[in-house]
């Protein structure tokens, strides 16, 4: 057995772990030795204070020897039972509050010395311990310092301290895998010394090297990874696509913008990366209402102009209908765009599949449907995915195999982040930021309003409507459950067709495609001058003559979430309005996200913002990307640590160093999945 493997075993090969107990620690996402590990201690109790009975402070945890002289069992129910024990100072009792006879006399038997430790109580002038959990002939076992876990149900203290002490007791000495540039930043204290120095109850909330070691692995295996995936996607050879810019100048005369400097790098980036032969893994980051999607858009005409199919997948179906509508648009009747989504009828489905094998379409734009197992693509020369943030590393791996060889990916993402986030997200990538936003922009002003306070924000959205402006109404998110949102949302909106002339519509989770599209063909038309809708108008749509968005119960969302919603707004030229609607108190917190968002339109503080409120791990979406994995690191406080990583990798690249004594690093931190394909 490799000395690592022990770590990599299931948990209940540890010693006093039997399978009932085992199945508790499961529930808890504790399957093996090393997962083990990294559940810490809160806080400790010290049991080291031992004393003579007439010495024992009332209220204290402390450890006494006694002898049991006699047991008191009432047969009366509800009254405990009692052990009468002394020392040659005094008296003390042991009460059991349902604990059997049986068991009682075989803890404590009478007349032999017995070391028990507790909380001492006092009773009718008489000490008293009771439901004494620490209790033994052995002193050893007792006079210690022992760390409080935070438990899992059914598995006490006491239980999970012996299977700690266990498992740190037989901890291999693992060959080391850190170079000695790295171990001599953190004074060469090795992994397992780490490990035990964490778990010491003395090392409670501290920092040190043991700590940071621990947290440099953690973060150097997810860089390693990424570098891993980025060199080898390098590897991969492929066609290089050959395109000319004429489509690219006649999109351009049908915008009636100039692209800002910004897209015209991106795009430039991306044309690089298409004609080269090297297969394109790119991230092209920029907040809402940057303007990526005509960027993605301008790189799929040149996919499409060298003759391969691109597909654009978008998080919505509503954004999916955007970003088809606006494809045909601009790319003319020569080229055959198609949608395709989990509500395509089952006869236009097989269509699409048919024609695609047949290299009858040119983009197909959709949602998550694009790539199921069943669609065959011809020729597929890129995949665009936007917004999916969701999409962890393996899953984009996934994704870029699936499209083969020739087929390049470009991911996007409006959530800004910091950089030590884009290092381990997006570390497999290269990276595009849009920092610019079009020049025509202004920053959208934002309100707040007291709940009561309504009526003047109706009549501030009846002066929008009679300047030709548009208005989104985004309903409360009163709780996690869809039917009441829809309720919620359905009573405003019959609410504001009575005073709106009947010029509103209603989006909701529920409807159907058609119903759906005609909404939105609605607003867009202008035939509706307010949309209400759940927050379903989340993520992307562009609607440029929305000028107001008005959040209801603004509270309840998250900061980045708020930044996001506003950004439906301000994306023509006209001066926009965000107003926060309110309950009259709110928490703390609320107060402070409020008070941010009012003071910038700058995604990446907002996101920064964000991060130190709530954490890392709760950023918009981020849940399922993976970083969750984290245990110790943390983006936003060990930065310094996530730049020593990357430095680290670069030198591992720069020399070609073989990462063969990573392997253990990479298989304990659970990456060895995607290790497989690399190593
Ligand atoms: P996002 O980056 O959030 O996906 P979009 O691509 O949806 O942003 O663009 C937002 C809006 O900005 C759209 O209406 C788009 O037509 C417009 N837009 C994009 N680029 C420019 C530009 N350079 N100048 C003016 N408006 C632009
Ligand atoms: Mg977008």
């Amino acid at each position: 057995m490799l000395n690592y493997e022990y770590l990599l075993s299931n948990i209940n090969t540890i010693k006093g772990v039997g399978s009932k107990t085992a199945k508790l620690f499961k529930k808890k996402n504790v399957n093996t030795v090393f997962d083990l590990i990294w559940n810490l201690p809160r806080d400790f109790i010290d049991r080291t204070d031992e004393k003579k009975i007439n010495e024992l402070q009332i209220g204290k945890v402390q450890t006494v020897t006694v002898v049991a002289k006699k047991y008191n069992f009432p047969r009366i129910r509800n009254l405990p039972n009692r052990v009468h024990c002394e020392d040659d100072t005094g008296k003390l009792d042991c009460v059991f509050f349902n604990s059997y006879e049986g068991y009682i006399r075989k803890i404590l038997p009478l007349n032999r010395k017995i070391v028990i430790s507790g909380k001492i109580g006092y009773f009718k002038k008489k000490y008293q311990i009771t439901n004494p959990t620490h209790i033994s002939s052995d002193t050893n076992s007792i006079k210690k310092v022992f760390s409080n876990y935070s438990l899992t149900e059914g598995i006490n203290q006491k239980m999970y301290n012996k299977v700690i002490s266990e498992v740190l007791g037989n901890l291999p000495d693992l060959d080391e895998w850190l170079s000695d540039r790295i171990l001599k930043k953190f004074n060469y204290i090795d992994w397992k010394k780490s490990v035990i120095q964490l778990h010491d109850p003395k090392n409670i909330k501290k920092k040190g090297d043991f700590l940071n070691r621990l947290i440099f692995d953690e973060i150097f295996s997810t860089m390693l990874i990424n570098s891993n995936i980025r060199k080898s996607i390098k590897k991969t050879k492929k066609i290089k696509k050959k395109f000319n810019s004429t489509p690219f100048e006649n999109i351009k005369e049908k915008l009636n913008f100039n692209l800002t400097k910004d897209q015209l790098n991106a795009i430039n980036d991306i044309n690089n990366d298409l004609s080269s032969d090297r297969k394109m893994f790119r991230l092209l980051q920029g907040d809402v209402g940057s303007g990526k999607t005509i960027v993605a858009l301008v790189c799929c005409l040149n996919v499409i102009n060298s003759n391969f199919q691109a597909s654009f997948m978008a998080p919505t179906e509503i954004l999916a209908i955007q970003h088809y509508e606006l494809a045909k648009q601009l790319f003319g009747k020569n080229i055959t765009v198609k949608l395709l989504t989990s509500k395509t009828d089952y006869s236009e489905r097989k269509q699409i599949l048919n024609d695609l094998k047949n290299n009858k379409i040119d983009l197909l734009v959709g949602t998550h449907s694009l790539f199921q197992e069943k669609i065959i693509y011809r020729n597929l020369g890129l995949i665009v995915i936007d917004e999916q943030h969701k999409f962890g590393v393996k899953q984009r791996k996934k994704l870029s195999d699936k499209g083969g060889k020739n087929c390049d990916v470009l991911v996007m993402s409006a959530t800004p982040i910091p950089r030590t986030m884009i290092m381990t997200i997006f570390g497999d990538m290269d990276v595009t930021i849009l920092k610019s936003k079009p020049k025509n922009r202004k920053d959208i002003k934002t309100y707040s309003k007291i709940e009561n306070k309504i009526n003047d924000v109706i009549k501030f959205v009846s002066t929008q409507i009679t300047k030709k402006n548009q208005i989104f109404w985004v309903c409360p998110l009163i709780e996690e459950s869809k039917k009441v949102d829809h309720q919620s949302s359905v009573k405003r909106y019959e609410n504001l067709k009575k005073k709106f002339n009947n010029r509103v519509g209603l989006l909701h989770g529920l409807l159907d495609k058609e119903e759906k599209n005609k909404i939105l063909l609605n607003f867009l038309n202008k035939k509706i001058d307010i949309l209400v809708s759940t927050t379903v108008i989340e993520v992307g749509i562009d609607f440029p003559n929305a000028t107001v968005i008005i959040i209801e119960n603004a509270n309840k969302f998250g900061l980045s979430q708020l930044h996001q919603l506003r950004g439906r707004v301000g994306r023509g030229n006209k001066e926009s309005f965000c107003i926060l609607i309110l309950k009259e108190s709110i928490s703390e917190n609320a107060r402070k996200r409020i008070k941010i968002l009012k003071s910038t339109n700058d995604g990446f503080k907002i996101s920064e913002e964000d991060m130190k409120l709530r954490g890392y791990g709760d950023l918009l979406g981020f849940k399922q990307s993976g970083i969750k994995n984290f245990r110790l690191a943390d983006p936003v406080i060990n930065e310094d640590l996530f730049i020593l990583a990357e430095k680290e990798i670069k030198i591992i690249e720069n020399n070609n160093e073989s990462l063969k004594q990573y392997i253990p690093l990479l298989k304990l931190y659970d990456r060895a999945d995607i290790l497989n394909d690399i190593v």
